[in-house]
């Protein structure tokens, strides 16, 4: 370091009194505790907590432990604040951690550490100890987010998930769902209920959205369009979809790779999906004209004359 060294006393001469660190906007934590002089005297102090009398060994990080109840330290979380109170304290908190990662991106085009220490402590005034603490907690929070990072990344490459999933809007949603409610303990769903409980709510949900098109089936009419592909795995798909006036609603698709497409089976779904819009909705049904498609046109006509 370039800056001269500080000897004990003035060290304790320099170090921030409570009232001062109270003022610190990046440990908002402070101010529900009380600073005491240790039992056995000397430099050192103890911190009490407000809300439960307890008292542990300084440091702000053992502050947030017992406050926030972060759990695995050797700090024991506070007993008597209510849930409410902790979810107000988190939020203190979080609003802090965001300030110091804040005022960390404004450093981020000057000077390296050693001279932006320097000015630091020399403009600022800012006392050398209290700034390296703080450099300490900001540096964990980055080495917190990177371990996510890593993780994330880790289930792509080990499941080969496509990249284009870190576009997915849910999958951001997702994040910042979680970044910002202090769902304490959340667990992430498991292979069962995404397909079972999830999944059906899901459906349900789609449904829902759905159904106003359907109610509309009756009054407009609706053309029944169906064409033949291949999926990027190849295999030879039909789909149906409902159109109306304005809105297109995918019906269904079937999976003929392991069937012959005769005019029979083809005229067979066809059926199905008429049945499940209601013959009388149906104006019309539109395909390519494929050979197959012609003859199972004519065996619905037969059927349904109502249906062109
Ligand atoms: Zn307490």
């Amino acid at each position: 370091m370039s800056s001269p060294p500080f000897s004990r006393a003035e060290m304790s001469a320099s170090s921030p009194s409570q009232a001062k660190e109270q003022d610190d906007d990046t440990k908002p934590l402070w101010t529900y505790v009380t600073k005491i002089k240790s039992v056995g005297g000397g430099e050192n102090y103890e911190i009490k907590c407000n809300i439960c009398d307890v008292t542990f060994n300084e440091f702000y990080t053992r502050v947030r432990t017992h406050l926030l109840k972060i759990i695995g330290k050797r700090v024991r979380g506070c007993q008597k604040i209510t849930n409410a109170k902790l979810i107000d304290l988190k939020k203190i908190d979080n609003e802090a951690t965001l300030r110091v990662e804040k005022s960390k991106t404004k450093f981020v085009s000057l000077p390296p550490v050693s001279t932006q220490h320097q000015m630091d402590t020399n403009t600022l005034g800012v006392d050398p100890k209290k700034r390296k603490t703080s450099t300490v907690e900001s540096t964990f929070n980055l080495q917190a987010r990177e371990t996510l990072d890593h993780e994330i990344a880790r289930m792509f490459y080990s499941l080969g998930l496509p990249f284009h999933l870190a576009r997915n809007p849910h999958y951001r949603k997702t994040f910042a769902y979680a970044a910002n409610n202090y769902i304490s303990g959340y667990q992430p769903p498991g292979y069962n209920k995404l397909r079972t409980t999830l999944l059906q709510n899901e459906k349900r949900h789609v449904e829902n959205l759905l159904q106003p098109i359907k109610n509309a089936w009756s009054q407009k009419g609706v053309s029944i369009v169906s064409d033949g592909w291949s999926d990027p795995q190849r295999r030879s798909l039909i789909n149906f979809m409902a159109i109306t006036e304005s809105e297109p609603m995918f019906v269904k698709a079937i999976d003929c790779s392991n069937e012959i497409k005769d005019n029979d089976f083809i005229a067979k779904h066809m059926k199905e999906v008429i049945m499940e819009v209601g013959p009388s909705n149906i104006v019309q049904i539109v395909t390519d004209n494929a050979v197959v498609c012609k003859a199972a046109g004519l065996i619905i006509e037969a059927q349904f004359p109502s249906i062109y």
